[in-house]
């Protein structure tokens, strides 16, 4: 083993216990005359609709409120013209603090609010510009152009998609779709349009035991999509979460029963130094990622514990590690809108959860 994986594997060992918050540097900002300090990498994510068009068995956005056995309800502004002048001022006021950005749902490609939300992130010139997806909408048309056109035309930096097996039929047994499964030759597709256009793809793959599950299935993933040009891709451990809190049995039983953990993969990868070279390990409040190279492609792998960021949160009450605008309107430091609200919205065509049926 060389000088960096030993490293490595040192703190990937104690993870969250060499989390400091105090060695992390922050800005100063105000919040609804609160005084704050934003954590410097903190992320301003835009959950674009409520709604997803797949039924993922493993999905996080569902997983953030029933692992603190709340039901996944969001509420929503329904008239547009107020939607988006709430996050113009919004937008306007994050400015300064020059985040990056990541939109995201619900699925945000079959939101018929996405081409405008693309051009106000794209007027405010936000450092970087992430939009993160399972695909299906990209090649739909709207407003005259595919959706992936709106995304080059507005300068995004970086297009994620979800896609947990190279194999249709395993991938289609997992992330459920209504309607438009987003198939490999797509992905082809927009993959060429992306790089064509600056976007850089990047592919998540969750690791499952009916799924990708280890080395040789991750080698196997890493050359199918490196063939179609895709050079960065990230492989997640599923989420750990407060398992007293999860009251929806098939979800919590597919989670158990599916789990890979990402220490047994990477005393594999350990032994393959020349296959793939370690670069760099990132530590944040609730999660802990790997950076390697293999061959042209940047490898991420990463783990993130639900139950670590109330912990975290409570050291350090007044640090912002990241920040969500709710389609309800609300800027809150949480993905879940009635928590952690840092700014509160109250307008006129807000839908609010006991009105809304799902
Ligand atoms: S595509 Fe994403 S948001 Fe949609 S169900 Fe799957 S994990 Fe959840």
């Amino acid at each position: 083993m060389n000088t960096e994986q030993s490293k490595f594997s040192v703190l990937r060992g104690r993870r969250q216990e060499d989390f400091h918050v105090e060695n992390y540097t922050t800005k100063p900002f105000v919040f609804n005359g609160k005084q704050k300090s934003v954590y410097d990498n903190a992320n301003l994510s835009i959950f674009v609709n409520e709604s997803c068009n797949a039924n993922c068995k493993f999905c996080v956005d569902q997983l953030r409120f029933e692992g603190k056995g709340k039901m996944f309800v969001k509420g929503r502004i329904s008239d547009d013209e107020e939607y988006f002048a709430r996050l113009e001022e919004v937008l306007q006021m994050l400015r300064p603090l020059n985040t990056s950005i990541s939109i995201t749902g619900g699925e945000p490609t079959k939101s018929p609010r996405l081409p405008r939300i693309l051009r106000l992130v794209s007027k405010y010139n936000f450092r970087k510009r992430v939009i993160t997806t399972n695909g299906s909408g990209l090649l739909d048309v709207v407003a005259g152009k595919r959706i992936i056109d709106h995304i080059v035309e507005n300068e995004f930096h970086h297009l994620n998609i979800s896609k947990t097996h190279y194999l249709e039929n395993v991938n289609a047994e997992v992330m459920q779709f209504d309607n438009g499964y987003f198939t490999n030759e797509q992905m082809e597709e927009v993959v060429k349009i992306a790089m064509s256009g600056n976007v850089r793809p990047r592919l998540s793959c969750l690791l499952l035991k009916s799924g990708v599950h280890d080395v040789e299935g991750i080698v196997r993933y890493l050359d199918f999509f490196g063939a179609m040009g895709v050079d960065n891709i990230i492989f997640r451990e599923t989420m750990d979460y407060d398992r007293s809190a999860m009251h929806n049995l098939p979800k919590l039983r597919f989670l158990e029963e599916n789990k890979i953990l990402l220490n047994d993969v990477w005393s594999q990868i350990d032994l393959m130094p020349e296959k793939f070279k370690p670069i760099v390990q990132v530590l944040g409040y609730y999660y802990y990622c790997e950076v390697y190279k293999y061959q042209s492609i940047d490898m991420v792998m990463e783990s993130a514990n639900l139950a670590a960021i109330d912990p975290q949160k409570a050291k350090a009450p007044d640090t912002v590690f990241e920040m969500v605008f709710h389609p309800n309107g609300n800027l809150n430091g949480s993905w879940i809108e009635d928590e952690d609200v840092l700014l509160h919205y109250a307008g006129n065509s807000c839908i609010s959860y006991s009105n809304r049926i799902k």
